[in-house]
């Protein structure tokens, strides 16, 4: 969060009750197979403190988190929590992780050595999770190890608590790559049986029964975004942000706009001068020139066009068309909210939800409402 947020920023809102219902529709959705939370990147901008707690209370049991530092963090208010590092054992920190009691998901022999050695020197089990790529090249084992990993299992006794893989097009339920993720998988699981197993995001979640397995890991659903493409999303939405105008200002026919004199007005037009842009996360493929529209901002529920480039500090905006409604210096506009959703900017800007909500780190007050529709500052 930005050291510089006063009386002068903008408002983002975060919506906690928004991302319980969330938690509880996907619990729902995934029916018998346990549901776990992604809160890595700071809950993906939302805040990963209150959001966990929120979370905790709503009946999550399972976090996951991308890397140790995130992982000690949540630790300090969740005691209870079970704690999975999706980045796996970094070299060096197994013992941090046994004091911290953090589930790494062991993605490479070296990993799997080095946990299994700290569980000898610590006498115990250390429970984690085993990350197998079915065709990602990312993280996980490569599927030829798995016997190898299979005979150190048996020579220690070791088991993992979870068996997990991670598709690379959820988003498109109907790709082909899916069917074949999930059969390298399946038979994987067989290798590897009564081990409880994990493969689906949010996507996988909303893409089908086939892919929950026991365990369902949602990450962006639980912040209100669209996993899956082409199909209404049935999430509520978690965020506003909200931002000042800093001055209107009325502009002749033929003057120009902005950096690099992109934008030409072909219309006599008021401008309305907002205080967000690029440094906010307002990102910079939002500008306009004469080729191409930009994004947009609303004000009681009208949409109206950012034109001419993002600069750092500011966006420029025509309400031309709001005559004599035309707002004021102070007033607010919504950048995101009832009328302008995270996926409708991102649409706009070229990029992705997630994206979106974890550039979100700029010069505006953070808001939260809890469950209960109180409103409290941080
Ligand atoms: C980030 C992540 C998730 C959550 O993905 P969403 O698309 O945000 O639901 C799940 N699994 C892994 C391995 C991840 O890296």
């Amino acid at each position: 969060m930005s050291a510089f947020v006063g009386q002068f920023s903008g408002r983002l809102t975060i919506d906690l009750g928004a991302i319980s219902r969330n938690w509880k529709g996907l619990d729902r959705i995934s029916a018998n197979a346990l549901t776990g939370a992604v809160v890595k990147a700071d809950a993906y901008g939302c805040g990963m403190l209150p959001v966990a707690q929120t979370l905790s209370r709503a009946g999550a049991q399972f976090f996951f988190v991308a890397t140790p530092d995130e992982g000690i963090a949540l630790r300090a208010v969740l005691p209870d929590a079970y704690i999975f590092i999706l980045n796996g054992l970094f070299p060096g920190a197994a013992k941090l992780y046994a004091e911290q009691r953090l589930m790494p998901l062991l993605a490479s022999l070296s990993m799997l050595d080095e946990w299994l050695k700290m569980c000898i020197e610590v006498g115990d089990a250390l429970p984690a999770g085993f990350h197998f790529d079915t065709g990602m090249n990312r993280m996980g084992f490569r599927l030829q190890d798995a016997s190898i990993v299979q005979n150190r299992m048996q020579s220690s006794g070791y088991r993992p608590q979870v068996i997990m893989s991670h598709l690379a097009c959820a988003d498109v339920p109907a790709h082909e790559k899916n069917s074949t993720q999930r059969a390298l998988f399946q038979a994987l699981l067989a290798q590897f049986p009564n081990i409880p197993a994990s493969l689906a995001n949010s996507a996988g979640t909303l893409g089908g029964r086939e892919n929950h397995f026991q365990m369902v890991r949602p990450g962006i659903s639980l912040y209100g975004g669209r996993a899956v493409q082409g199909r209404p999303n049935p999430m509520s939405s978690v965020i506003t942000l909200e931002m000042p105008i800093l001055q209107i200002r009325e502009a002749r026919t033929g003057e120009t706009v902005g950096y690099g004199a992109a934008q030409t007005l072909n219309r006599d037009s008021r401008l309305a001068i907002v205080g967000t842009g690029y440094a906010d996360g307002y990102m910079r493929s939002l500008s306009s020139s004469n080729g191409r529209p930009g994004g947009h901002v609303a004000l009681n529920g009208k949409l109206l066009p950012v034109i001419g480039r993002v600069s750092m500090d500011s966006i420029v905006v025509d309400v031309t068309e709001l005559g004599p409604n035309a707002p004021e210096a102070g007033e607010m506009l919504e950048i995101i909210g009832p009328n302008i959703s995270i996926d409708d900017l991102a649409d706009n800007a070229d990029t992705i939800g997630y994206e979106i909500l974890t550039s979100l780190n700029g010069r505006f007050k953070r808001r939260y409402r809890d469950e209960h529709g109180n409103v409290s500052e941080s």
